[in-house]
């Protein structure tokens, strides 16, 4: 029988406020343990929390980017749980009535579009870390973390393989970072993904029964987890077994899930609304304030690119990565009129160099307008091609503008048509058998007489140049 997968993903994108989501405590990553508390995030009793109205606005934009309907009111419940990490043994989410419901993004699949649908979309307060001690039986607590914002977005069960899981995976995270409200670090956990998956046989409506996986810190490790379970499940359904509906988690290096607790075992966290909060009221104002505000996304970006540029999709599919590598993009377009050149400028050296040393576009040391004058310099003929791979590495390793390496390395590409005519001329003088046999039809000759005469000016005559002057002279 075959199987066809079910799968829907929870995700949790920590949001980048300044504060927390309930006080005004810092959200800074990697300050010295509990130094980013107050009595409200360290779950003192007789606090009171007040929501941070920025994280309301980062969901509203995350809500509108993904097509949901955006709620006129919802409100905070408390999920009730015992964990070390977790001081108040509740946290704040969101459960009956979430602020965002009924969205879809688009991927691309097997050359093919698909929608994949988005439940919902709420906000909730991370909980501290954990630190097992290696070397001692203990274990401490950093609290910094507790009541940092999250929001979760949870998948329609639409996704059909571990491929589409990625690409989906994909796509939110592209959004996230583009309307920068999550700087999608999924190794410092900024990006989390909780996998839902089942088997049905195919051509069957009802799903299967699931199992969660947890614990895959990125993209490829989401996508081998979700194979090695579909192949798991597969053959607990082969063998006329059944599957079990449990939290499982992903082991890295052995490169299988594990169990880690059974639905029987499983919270029942007896949600109930929160007293301390009142409800959230979002009206038809502040939704066009959102949307005003609004940056173009990656998908928008990339066809305006192509229609704009007249790049392929490739190009644009990978100079909209990020927002400020499409923006050094677009730059280095304006200043150079160039905008073919400059996409494989910067596809080909600007990304090998900062791939090779993982810098940021960021960080990049050459300036759009140091890229742009050195394509100028090229149309002009002022250098060749070969010579500016050359000035490109120089940029990239000074800084410096692209005029000042050529006056360095002294790289200005013979133009002068009638110098380089008087060296043509001595190279035929000299190899009159060649000339012979190339006049006899070994047309083959011709690449031995650009040879030379490269070799004759150390490779910075214009090879244009060179190529119209040995068709004529050797014409005779
Ligand atoms: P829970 O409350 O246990 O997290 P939810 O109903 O919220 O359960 O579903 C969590 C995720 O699991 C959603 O993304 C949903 O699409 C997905 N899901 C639900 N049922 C199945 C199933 N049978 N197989 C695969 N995924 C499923
Ligand atoms: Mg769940
Ligand atoms: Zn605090």
């Amino acid at each position: 029988m075959e199987f066809e997968p079910v799968i829907g993903l929870e995700i949790h994108a920590q949001l980048l406020t300044d504060a927390k989501i309930f006080c005004g405590c810092s959200t800074k990553f990697g300050a010295a343990p509990n130094t980013h508390t107050c009595p409200v995030c360290l779950g003192m009793p007789g606090v009171l929390p007040v929501l941070n109205r920025k994280v309301v606005e980062f969901m509203m934009k995350m809500a509108l980017a993904t097509h949901c309907d955006l709620n006129r009111e919802c409100n905070f419940a408390r999920k009730n749980y015992f964990y070390p990490d977790l001081p108040k043994g509740y946290q704040i989410s969101q459960y009956a009535h979430p602020p965002a419901e009924h969205g879809w993004v688009e991927v691309d699949i097997n050359g093919g579009k698909k929608r994949i649908g988005i439940t919902r979309i709420h906000m909730e307060e991370d909980a501290g870390k954990l630190m097992h001690d290696e070397h001692n039986p203990a274990s401490y607590v950093d609290l910094n973390r507790t009541g940092v914002p999250l929001i979760e977005i949870v998948s329609e069960p639409d996704i059909r393989s571990a491929e589409e899981a990625a690409a989906y995976l994909r796509r939110l995270h592209e959004i996230l970072v583009y309307l920068e409200i999550c700087d999608g670090n999924m190794e410092e956990g900024s990006f989390r993904c909780d996998a839902n998956i089942s088997l049905r046989p195919r051509g069957t409506e009802p799903f299967g029964i699931r199992a969660e996986l947890k614990n895959m810190n990125s993209f490829r490790n989401v996508q081998r987890a979700l194979e090695y379970e579909i192949k798991r499940q597969q053959y607990v359904l082969e063998g006329g077994g059944q599957v079990v509906q449990e939290t499982r988690l992903w082991d890295d290096t052995a490169g299988v899930t594990h169990p880690m607790r059974s639905k029987e075992e499983a919270h029942d966290y007896r949600y109930f609304p929160d007293p301390d909060l009142v409800p959230v009221v979002i009206d038809d104002a502040w939704i066009d304030e959102i949307r005003k505000g609004q940056p173009e996304l990656s998908l928008e970006k990339r066809e305006r690119f192509m229609r704009e540029y007249q790049i392929p999709a490739y190009d644009a599919g990978v100079l909209t990565a990020s927002r400020a590598l499409a923006d050094y993009y677009e730059e280095v377009v304006r200043l150079s009129g160039e905008p073919k050149i400059a996409a494989n400028w910067v596809m080909g050296d600007i990304l090998r160099f900062l791939n090779e040393e993982k810098r940021e576009i960021r960080e990049c040391p050459i300036a759009p307008a140091s890229l742009a004058g050195m394509i100028r310099l090229i149309q002009q003929g002022t250098i060749s091609g070969k010579m500016a791979k050359e000035v490109s590495e120089a940029m990239y390793r000074s800084g410096k503008t692209p005029q000042a390496i050529i006056e360095e390395k002294g790289l200005v590409q013979i133009t002068d048509e009638g110098a380089l005519a008087k060296t043509i001329a001595e190279i035929i003088g000299k190899n009159s058998a060649q000339v012979e046999q190339y006049r006899g039809g070994k047309e083959k000759v011709f690449g031995f007489f650009v040879g030379q005469a490269m070799k004759a000016t150390q490779g910075k005559a214009n090879p244009q140049l060179i190529n119209d002057l040995l068709k004529k002279m050797l014409a005779g």
